[in-house]
């Protein structure tokens, strides 16, 4: 940290970041400031505002202040602002692709393909799902003649915290719904890569949502993420994490009794049947190593059968050597760098123990050394022991592990055998074994024959230590409302 004589601003890949907060519709600068550092070659891109509790007070009373008059807009002029957000995004998803890529090194194809784009859904989808959803046909209770009025209203204040591997996107999924129920909202962003939630703020503000309706507080978790959490001011919390910093946050967010919702890591499998389509388990394994592995919903465990194991690894191998490692601003990247320091040497540290406790690597095993810095090979193990740290925790990298199994039951029994239960995947070309595998694999998003696709309007969340509650269209709203049931007497009226 230190004290704030920086500028207030930053070219960033040519692009302009606002380095202070966002408060009731002004910028906020602090006292001090923290280094954001680029994963890319570990150049400092800026000094962002470190923001404390004082500036989380401030924002959460601008949420409150405004929360009256978001609250009580026709849900349609609500998401005709939100439309007009996500067309603020589209119409900047270079500048977004550019500086995200800058600031937590992943890849700049991904984001001017998917990415970003995506982030515009979240806003479009969200609004479109309001106007469809937020309204329910009144029930009746039977025999009795009483109407029940069903209605989603505004919960409050959503704090909104997330981690740096998709800051924007993963801010956004929960930005969206939040603010097309009729809530207000303070985000407190990843120190590790702080910048598009600053220029989410410029957008919101061209784009006319009122001041204090959306905020963000840049800092460090324990500086200004901690306050957040146990603000009294907030209604409702929506962590995207580590599972040892929602340990922490559960205590703080208990004192006020405030309703959660966490999106969690993963040791997620990806299971091959003896009939699959060898092709496309190949393809969906070389896949888990996008984004360096930093993914949540990786298939961190192959688990393939007997038969087809020895190909399968040899030509995962092969397709995994081939993929580009280097800078993620080139388009002909494939695998960029670790986030941090601090993480690169975690990873190394799994691997290195994995290594010392039987496991072989087929492929990697250790840093890049021709590129340096944070540049970790894409790592391939296997003969892990099924109760080692490799096969239990969850890495955040580059490093997957190969098994074989010999029957359906034992893959499933493997599959289902951790703590995490965010995903799971499975190739087969036998419809009946995938109804019947997939309805026993204990993960909130099974994949069959596919990976990584998902419609908004889908439940997502995980089981187990991967989470709490589900979100996405209706589910998203269950969560950012106080669904209210009026009875109406039958008798009792004037007329
Ligand atoms: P992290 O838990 O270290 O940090 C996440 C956020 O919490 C950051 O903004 C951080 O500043 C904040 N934070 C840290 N300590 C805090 C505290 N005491 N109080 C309040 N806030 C605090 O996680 P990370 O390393 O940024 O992200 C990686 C993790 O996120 C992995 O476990 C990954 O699986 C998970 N993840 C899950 C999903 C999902 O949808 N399930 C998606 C992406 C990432």
């Amino acid at each position: 940290m230190q004290a704030h004589t920086a500028p207030f601003t930053a070219t960033v890949e040519g692009v302009t970041v606002d380095l202070r907060h966002w408060i009731g519709g002004e910028r906020v600068a602090s006292e001090r400031t923290f280094a954001d550092v680029s994963p890319i070659d570990e150049s400092e891109i800026a000094q962002v505002a470190a923001g404390g509790a004082a500036e989380v007070d401030a924002a959460v009373a601008a949420a409150r202040a405004a929360f009256p008059a978001w609250a009580a807009l026709p849900v349609a002029e609500r998401s005709a602002i939100l439309r007009r957000v996500a067309e603020g995004i589209e119409a900047r998803v270079e500048d977004l692709a550019r500086v995200e890529t800058r600031d937590n090194g992943s890849l700049i194809r991904s984001h001017r393909r998917g990415v970003m784009p995506r982030v515009a859904m979240n806003f479009r989808a969200f609004a479109d799902f309001a106007e469809q959803q937020l309204g329910h046909p009144d029930m009746e209770v039977p025999g009795r003649g009483h109407r029940e009025r069903i209605s989603y209203d505004p919960a409050g204040v959503v704090a909104i915290i997330t981690p740096w591997n998709a800051p924007l996107m993963l801010a956004t999924w929960r930005i969206g719904p939040a603010l097309a129920a009729g809530n207000t909202v303070v985000v407190k962003p990843p120190e590790w890569a702080p910048l598009t939630a600053s220029l989410l703020a410029d957008i919101m503000h061209e784009a006319g949502v009122p001041a204090g309706v959306f905020n963000v507080v840049q800092g460090t978790g324990l500086e200004a993420g901690a306050p957040l959490t146990a603000h009294p001011g907030i209604n409702r919390l929506a962590f995207t994490g580590s599972v040892p910093t929602a340990g922490v946050i559960s205590k703080a967010a208990a004192e006020n009794i405030v309703p959660l919702s966490y999106e969690l890591g993963g040791k997620s499998p990806l299971v091959v049947l003896e009939d699959a389509d060898l092709d496309l388990a190949v393809e969906i394994a070389v896949e888990q190593f996008d984004n360096a592995g930093q993914v949540c919903l990786k298939a961190a465990r192959m688990l393939v059968h007997s038969s087809l194991v020895d190909e399968f690894t040899e030509r995962v191998v092969a397709g995994a050597a081939e993929l580009r490692q280097g800078d993620p601003r080139e388009d002909g990247t494939d695998v960029s760098a670790l986030i941090s320091r601090r993480h690169f040497e975690q990873i190394s540290g799994f691997v290195e123990r994995a290594i010392s406790d039987g496991a072989r690597p087929l492929l990697g095993g250790g840093p890049n050394d021709e590129l340096g810095g944070l540049y970790f090979r894409p790592t391939i193990l296997v003969d892990a022991k099924p109760d080692a740290e490799i096969m239990t925790e969850e890495v955040f990298g580059p490093v997957v592990t190969i098994e074989s199994f010999d029957t359906e039951d034992e893959a499933v029994h493997r599959a289902n055998d951790t703590r995490f239960g965010l995903a799971a995947t499975l190739v087969t070309s036998d419809r009946a074994a995938a109804e019947r595998v997939s309805a026993q694999l204990n993960a909130g998003t099974v994949w069959v024959n596919c990976f990584f696709v998902r419609d908004l309007e889908a439940p997502f969340g995980g089981n187990g230590r991967s989470g709490i509650g589900r979100e996405g269209g209706i589910w998203s709203f269950d969560f950012y409302t106080d669904i209210k049931n009026s009875v109406f007497s039958p008798t009792g009226w004037k007329e």
